[in-house]
């Protein structure tokens, strides 16, 4: 018998005919099949909404009446036995592009750590984009048949739910997640008691339990300490992501790192490749190489050993932003461990120590680096400045040399792209298309889609993006939850027609929410223009602990509630996934201004370009590599500037110039008919080149045949 299994999640009693629902709701495949969520959808579109498109939630709750009644629905039932062929031929598929590109290597498996997974905005365990890079890599190493297993945390709380009170000022919610409402399979032993691992943290054992997401073909562990045994501050230690307490924070990174490689262990895992996204999952290493020297290995070997099997991406441009330990907390945590690694107390800070202005740290990045034989930054730009940043590891390196390369972000075109949208470039650009997004060829053909057609869906998008702000409004507002002004400054008075502009994001200081604000006169005479409207929409959560990033966004919603706005500025409150959904697919142009070089790379700009908004950004990040001159919008120039208040004057008046110059006048243009004809030639030139350059498919793809089959191929 094996020693360990999941639990049979099928607890719903489904007529028969439709009875393989239940297992899709439990693969999150239907993540990126929209004919899947139509499924659902269409047995009771109201409690679709309800349960946030949750089909575990949905399937618990829907009422068996209107299960039974499309079990005579021959249509719905046609579309039923679609999606269940297609769903098989996936996960059955063997021909994928692991299979014919590297499928001599049979076996071999790599191993993905991610502090944070943006799958779907019913599981709340991301924060902002490393989530949902994370998420997408997993849907995409699916896609393409790599042999991946990911670890990660099943946060009990999640991320926090945003609340903006009257005056602008971010209010926090923590939700208890119920995992049996939600797509989470929980390990068992042979005994049907949860599948738990060990991890000593300062002197006491705490246990931690396995959990699996399957994603496609890709299964997704997650680490949970509320388990019985524990103590009730241990049981607490997982519950939410991110918190400035230090305490916790190495805690959890001790699970995340040396729990993983345990946990992995013991589902009988023993991967070829190790791919930290991030340093938060460092102490992998550690764990691997107590693991070696307790088989003999010398440290040195050990090391050597490691190196040759590790991936490590780092997504931090600025040393601040680095995640780093103090050495006391170092010894309070890992005294026993070191004696374990044969080290001294120096020798182990070594392996991580980090120079900071007011003494030494343990850094997990130089951990991560130390460790790893492949890293990268996440663009061109970032793979320059970690270059620079981390040249004092490589003290005899000139910077250019230093062992950091890059490869650019890319997005999952499934997860983002509108259902109507897929339609349309399936019908243009070949009914295979999904199969080749990241081949160039293919996107010619968007210059084949008429003019008409191409407008008239993203009409549909955008109304669908305004009357989902109203209903959202109207919601609040019957709940009696918000101020009259509340509800225009969620977007009531939007207009369905007006050229529309969304910046959503993080509101963390260097992305300068407020930049497009700077000349607030300014700003108004542009958005009141009778004849030429201007709307733009705001989203965005700040860390709780961030006090900067929250006044900003009071900042922000004081100048959204003024009348002379006019309800043409908007704030939504509680940006995840699902809103994200909605903006990238809504919106005309999408809107970045951060601090160059501070965004790494950014990933919502391409999420609205496979959508056909057009980009309007700083020359930071993937924009800096997309931007071709006809796709979209540069703000400022391809310099970075030590002097903050003078870079923010000159692409304040950069980004004012270009909207009331360039960007306004060519929406409105309708010389030649309906139809803004240049603009919609901008939109299919945006479309054309950043859709299969910055696709998911391209960036793992990248990951595959530079990093993990360089290391599978090395004989260790
Ligand atoms: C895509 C995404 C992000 C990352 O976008 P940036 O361009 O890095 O700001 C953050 N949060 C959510 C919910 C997203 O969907």
């Amino acid at each position: 018998m094996a020693k360990h299994h999941e639990v049979n999640p099928n607890h719903f009693s489904l007529p028969q005919r439709i009875v393989r629902l239940g297992e899709m709701a439990y693969n999150l495949w239907w993540t990126w099949n929209p004919d899947v969520q139509r499924l659902y959808e269409r047995i009771d579109s109201d409690l679709w909404e309800q349960t946030s498109h949750n089909p575990v939630q949905f399937l618990r709750n829907v009422e068996r009446a209107k299960l039974n009644a499309v079990t005579h629905d021959s249509y719905f039932l046609g579309f039923y036995d679609q999606a269940l062929l297609a769903y098989d031929q996936y996960m059955e598929r063997e021909d994928t592009w692991y299979q014919e590109n590297h499928g001599h290597v049979q076996d071999e498996l790599i191993a993905y750590f991610s502090s944070e997974f943006g799958l779907h905005e019913t599981l709340p365990i991301y924060a902002g984009g490393l989530g949902v890079l994370s998420g997408d890599h997993l849907k995409e190493a699916s896609d393409l048949g790599l042999p991946l297993v990911a670890m990660g945390f099943l946060y009990t709380k999640g991320y926090f739910t945003q609340l903006i009170t009257e005056d602008g000022w971010q209010e926090a919610q923590y939700v208890k997640l119920k995992f049996d409402e939600l797509p989470v399979l929980p390990l068992v032993d042979e005994n049907e008691k949860p599948l738990t691992i060990e991890v000593e943290l300062a002197g006491r054992e705490v246990l931690v339990r396995i959990w699996k997401i399957q994603v496609g073909r890709v299964p997704l562990y997650l680490l949970d300490t509320n388990v019985e045994g524990n103590s009730d501050e241990d049981r607490e230690l997982t519950s939410r992501l991110y918190s400035s307490d230090l305490d916790l924070r190495i805690s959890q990174e001790i699970i995340l790192g040396i729990g993983g490689v345990r946990a992995l262990r013991k589902l009988e895992h023993n991967p070829a490749v190790w791919h930290m996204n991030e340093g938060h999952s460092a102490f992998l290493a550690l764990e691997r190489l107590r693991e070696l020297v307790k088989n003999g290995s010398s440290l040195e070997e050990a090391i050597e050993i490691i190196k040759s099997k590790t991936v490590f991406t780092t997504h931090t441009p600025v040393p601040a932003g680095s995640d780093e330990f103090p050495e006391w907390l170092i010894d309070k945590y890992f005294s026993t461990f070191k004696e374990k690694l044969g080290l001294e107390r120096e020798q182990f800070i070594d392996l991580a120590r980090h120079k900071v202005s007011w003494g030494e740290t343990f850094s997990m990045p130089v951990l991560a680096m130390h460790m790893s034989s492949l890293r990268n930054g996440v663009s061109e730009l970032h793979g320059e400045v970690a270059r620079e940043m981390w040249n004092y590891l490589w003290p005899d390196t000139r910077a250019e040399e230093v062992p950091i390369s890059h490869i650019t972000n890319g997005i999952h075109t499934g997860t983002w792209l509108a259902r109507r949208l897929r339609h349309l470039y399936g019908r243009y650009l070949g009914s295979d298309w999904m199969e080749n997004i990241d081949d160039p060829e293919i996107w010619e053909n968007i210059n084949n889609i008429p003019d008409e057609e191409l407008w008239e869906v993203r009409h549909h998008l955008k109304r669908k993006l305004v009357f989902y702000m109203r209903e959202r409004a109207r919601g609040q507002w019957i709940q009696d939850k918000i101020h009259p002004v509340q509800v225009i400054a969620s977007g009531t008075l939007l207009d369905p027609y007006a050229l529309t502009i969304g910046f959503a994001r993080r509101f963390a200081t260097y992305k300068r929410a407020d930049l497009i604000l700077r000349d607030f006169t300014r700003l108004l005479n542009i958005i009141n223009q009778p004849d030429m409207p201007v709307q733009i929409i705001f989203a965005g959560k700040a860390h709780p602990a961030d006090k900067p990033g929250k006044l900003l966004i009071q900042n922000v919603y004081r100048k959204v509630k003024m009348a002379e706005s006019g309800g043409r500025l908007v704030f939504l409150e509680d940006y995840d996934m699902n809103l994200a959904r909605y903006l990238v697919q809504g919106v005309d142009v999408w809107l970045n201004t951060p601090r160059r070089p501070n965004e790494a790379s950014g990933t919502s700009g391409q999420k609205a370009a496979i959508n056909g908004a057009l980009n309007f950004s700083v020359l930071d990040g993937w924009w800096r590599e997309g931007f071709n001159g006809n796709n979209g919008w540069a703000i400022g120039i391809d310099e970075s500037n030590k002097d903050y208040n003078l870079q923010d004057e000159m692409d304040a008046e950069s980004l004012y110039d270009t909207l009331e110059n360039e960007i306004i006048p060519l929406f409105y243009d309708r010389t030649t008919g309906d139809l803004p004809v240049e603009w919609i030639a901008r939109m299919k030139e945006s479309i054309r080149t950043l859709a299969p350059e910055f696709s998911m498919r391209r960036m793992v793809k990248s990951y595959a045949e530079d990093m993990y089959f360089q290391l599978m191929d090395r004989d260790n």
